[in-house]
């Protein structure tokens, strides 16, 4: 299959998913997850009429936005941020799917750039996953809450491996719901990728990150 197959039918399972939730399609974007693929694979999706792009590596990540700088591209960062790096990422990232800690949301929330960004939640036990726990959920959303130019969207998380997706997504559900007790216009989840973004649009996600269903195999990391 060729890239405009493969895009035309992951939207085409998407449209059914959306049916068969019953939900409005408006309410959806996709998130295409170009890490470890050229620039020019970006190229050929903006053509296609994609302009939602998901990154996971800083730096590859910022030579693609320098390099298509002059394409109207909206860069979304999903991976793990260190501090360090967050000010620049907010250089060119419009979203950031990966607030996870305190000394992010400050670099961050004292950038210049207004910026929008995802609480990442973390469903697995082991604390090396990106993501907050059950219990630093709240506080990290105060945090976001109370600084500069961070506009808090909702929250996001990847189902573990070893779980039924669709149960992982409903524990996302559940917490999306405290954060919008907290936040009422906090309503967005970031969640489904290639294997799961049915059981993730069934839980309600509004922002899927697809690769690989749309780009084919990402090629060999650096
Ligand atoms: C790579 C990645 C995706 C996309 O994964 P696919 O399985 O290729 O669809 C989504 N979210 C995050 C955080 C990722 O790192």
């Amino acid at each position: 299959m060729d890239l405009d197959e493969r895009l035309a039918s992951v939207t085409s399972r998407i449209e059914d998913a959306v049916r068969e939730a019953g939900r409005d399609p408006d309410e959806l974007t996709t998130v295409v997850v170009t890490k470890f693929h050229p620039a020019s694979l970006v190229r050929e999706l903006h053509q296609l009429g994609i302009r939602d792009f998901g990154e996971s590596r800083h730096q590859e990540a910022q030579q693609k936005s320098i390099e298509l700088a002059g394409l109207d591209l909206r860069w979304h960062f999903v991976g793990q941020l260190q501090s360090k790096k967050a000010r620049q990422a907010a250089e060119y990232a419009s979203v950031i799917h990966s607030l996870d800690r305190e000394s992010v949301v400050d670099s961050l929330g004292a950038s210049a750039a207004a910026l929008q960004g995802f609480v990442q939640l973390n469903l697995t036990d082991d604390p090396g996953r990106g993501g907050v726990s059950q219990e630093g959920l709240e506080p990290l959303v105060e945090r976001i809450l109370g600084s500069g130019n961070l506009e808090l969207l909702g929250v996001m998380a990847v189902a573990p491996v070893g779980e039924e997706p669709r149960a992982a997504f409903a524990r996302v559900l559940a917490a999306s719901e405290r954060v919008r007790a907290m936040a009422p216009t906090a309503r967005f989840i970031s969640a489904g990728m290639s294997g799961d973004f049915r059981e993730a649009i069934m839980e309600g996600a509004t922002h899927l990150r697809i690769g690989s269903a749309i780009t084919g195999n990402r090629p060999a990391a650096g």
